[in-house]
């Protein structure tokens, strides 16, 4: 095989993003302006809700959106222990207590029949996780929550434009996104909070901004949660192209699963039926089976230019510093204990074309033969 370099992520910027930045920084107008507003309408227009409120990371959006809600100390928040750590952080940070169901081993989500055994009185808010790109299962999820009379915060950090039987990701209650550099759109570091709920949409737009409706009037103890146009302006020509960016993650997925199909001790991740994936990760699972393990596939990766990655290592809760925290309640979750000891995320992103993934393919393939 020759040498390749293949990154497990990638951003690159057009001249048309350059352009946009280059008219902010003329128009010395770099703080949340037009362009936050431009993005918080295009944005809201592809998640097809009615309000989408721009914030300054995707941490801040979850944390914002339980602010929102009135969560403090004593509330229950339960989500996916199979995530990016900011998920739990957001939870600890509003005042509630963390507290966790199990995954499905097929979507990597909360899977919704492990939910009733960790509901309780004190429940208030379901999170679930769009984990790679794939909807959890919010067709369950949701009857469940209007049934207990509990609200949906979706952490769709990962999950731009995926659906689930057509209805977006983000689009429930209350959606939460990240910008992050590595996220499938990004501003470098931004946040977007989405809803149909108007009160609710206002309470944010306030919060993020001193608490201040108008200047020096202030209306609730606040911060500053803005996101800037200069930030803005990195992400307004992307929404243009999204679309087109996931038709590329979807084709590459599609042609790592056909060039890995049948490579013992490999399960590959699937689409599963009614779901619109957008592949923000695509993660294997290297069975025990197999002839070698997680650790040396990626380490055998390396090693041929292909860049890879665990997400995630361990379920959120299990650290130290969570499991001596007192409003972080660790449960038994099988499921996400046994996944996170053998994924494997391998390079999908959009920067990549069909021989770039044929060579990630026989990367792998070569790989898993030793
Ligand atoms: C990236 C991410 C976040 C946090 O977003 P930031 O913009 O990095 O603060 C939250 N949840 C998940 C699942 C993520 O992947």
């Amino acid at each position: 095989m020759t040498s390749v370099s293949i990154p497990i992520t990638a951003v690159e910027f057009g001249e048309d993003v350059e352009q946009l930045v280059l008219e902010v920084l003329r128009s010395g107008m770099v703080a949340q302006g037009p362009k936050v507003a431009a993005l918080e309408s295009g944005f809201a227009e592809l998640i097809g809700v009615r309000h989408a409120v721009a914030v300054n990371n995707g941490t801040t959006a979850l944390v914002a959106a339980m602010q929102a809600l009135g969560l403090g100390p004593g509330d229950e928040v339960i989500t996916s222990p199979f995530t990016f750590v900011a998920t739990l952080n957001a939870i600890l940070e509003s005042g509630a207590t963390a507290r966790f169901a199990d995954i499905g081993a097929d979507d990597f989500c909360l899977d919704p029949a492990t939910l009733p055994a960790v509901l309780s009185d004190r429940t208030r808010v379901l999170m679930p996780v769009h984990l790679y790109g794939q909807s959890a299962d919010l067709g369950k999820i949701a009857p469940m929550a209007a049934e207990h009379g509990l609200r949906i915060v979706e952490d769709a950090a990962q999950a731009h434009g995926a659906r689930q039987h057509g209805r977006y990701a983000g689009s429930h209650d209350i959606g939460c996104f990240s910008f992050y550099a590595t996220k499938n759109l990004t501003t470098g570091e931004g946040g977007m909070i989405t809803t149909d709920d108007d009160a609710l949409a206002d309470r944010l737009r306030v919060l993020r901004n001193q608490g201040m409706r108008q200047r020096y009037v202030y209306e609730m103890a606040g911060h500053n949660y803005r996101m800037t146009d200069l930030q803005a302006a990195l992400a307004l020509p992307q929404l243009g192209r999204y679309q087109a960016q996931v038709q590329r993650r979807r084709a590459n997925a599609a042609r790592l699963t056909a060039a890995l199909a049948g490579v013992p001790g490999l399960r590959l991740p699937a689409e599963l039926p009614g779901r619109e994936h957008v592949w923000h990760q695509y993660t294997v699972l290297v069975e025990e089976s197999a002839g070698v393990t997680r650790d040396e596939l990626g380490a055998g990766l390396a090693e041929l230019g292909v860049g890879s990655g665990v997400d995630y290592p361990k379920p959120g809760f299990d650290y130290d510093c969570y499991r001596s925290h007192p409003r972080v309640v660790v449960e038994e979750t099988p499921v996400a204990a046994a996944v996170a000891r053998c994924c494997l995320s391998i390079p999908v992103h959009a920067g990549l074309g069909d021989d770039e993934i044929d060579q990630v393919a026989s990367a792998v393939r070569e790989v898993m033969s030793r």
